[in-house]
């Protein structure tokens, strides 16, 4: 489905994807797992189009995505959930989810998965009045991941759910992460620094250390590799 082929991104002067490639599958549960400043984001932002790559390509179901806009790429089904939730804390829960849907002309279809969105998060359902800025940390996570979900994306790209919450709210979201892909056949690319989860629910994963990627392999066996159990596992 996604293909990222020998892509390098800088920022400026900095060299911060050194020839990665990546491959996604329709269905899969990929994660990304590193280090902080490992080059994580900047390979999601290179796939959404936000940043630009200098080298190499990407191609989504076969066609090269690199050369478009991020609003093409989003309606292509490409949609990313950001790190840090970047919801717009003075719109409410409803309007926060109307602009993931801004590209849509499909009522009914917009109607089925914001009932969808809400059916997941009963308490975004609670609050859909409520200013987006004054919910949880936790609640935020949910907005953000249920905007992206209104562009009814085929794949997802999720940079670190998990990053701030509570140890029981991020097992909540690693169970809907799971529920998004199972239910729906969203394909998911998740960066994480919270290894141990993210090996738990993935199919694949890919370690990468200073813009290259280090390791490719089957969830399971990534859990249980020495090297990564010590130096992302804290094991
Ligand atoms: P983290 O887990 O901390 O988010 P990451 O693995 O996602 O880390 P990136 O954010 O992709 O890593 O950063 C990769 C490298 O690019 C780092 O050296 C970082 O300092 C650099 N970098 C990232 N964003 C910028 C930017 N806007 N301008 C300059 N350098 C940047």
């Amino acid at each position: 489905m996604l293909k990222i082929n020998n892509i390098h991104t800088y920022y400026g002067n900095i060299h911060a994807l050194k020839g990665v490639s990546i491959e996604v599958s329709e269905g899969e549960i990929i994660t990304l797992i590193g280090a902080n400043g490992a080059g994580k984001t900047t390979t999601l932002m290179s796939v959404s189009g936000v940043v630009p790559i200098r080298e190499g390509e990407i191609l989504f179901e076969g066609e090269p995505i690199h050369t478009r806009p991020p609003d093409q790429i989003v309606g292509l089904g490409i949609s990313q959930v950001p790190e840090g939730r970047l919801i717009f804390p003075g719109l409410t829960v409803m309007e926060n989810l109307d602009i993931g849907a801004f590209l849509r002309k499909d009522k009914a279809g917009i109607k089925e998965d914001l009932d969808y969105v809400l059916d997941l998060f009963p308490i975004l359902a609670e609050r859909r009045h409520q200013a987006g800025g004054t919910l949880s940390g936790g609640e935020q996570q949910m907005l953000a991941i249920s905007r992206s979900l209104m562009a009814r994306p085929r794949l997802l790209l999720m940079d670190e759910p998990s990053l701030g919450l509570a140890p029981i709210i991020v097992e909540r979201i690693f169970e809907i992460i799971r529920k998004i892909n199972q239910e729906n056949q969203t394909t998911i690319f998740l960066v994480e620094q919270n290894a141990n989860m993210a090996l738990q629910i993935a199919h694949r994963g890919y370690v990468m250390e200073n813009g290259r990627i280090t390791l490719v392999d089957s969830a399971r066996n990534l859990a249980t590799n020495e090297d990564v159990k010590k130096a992302y596992l804290g094991i």
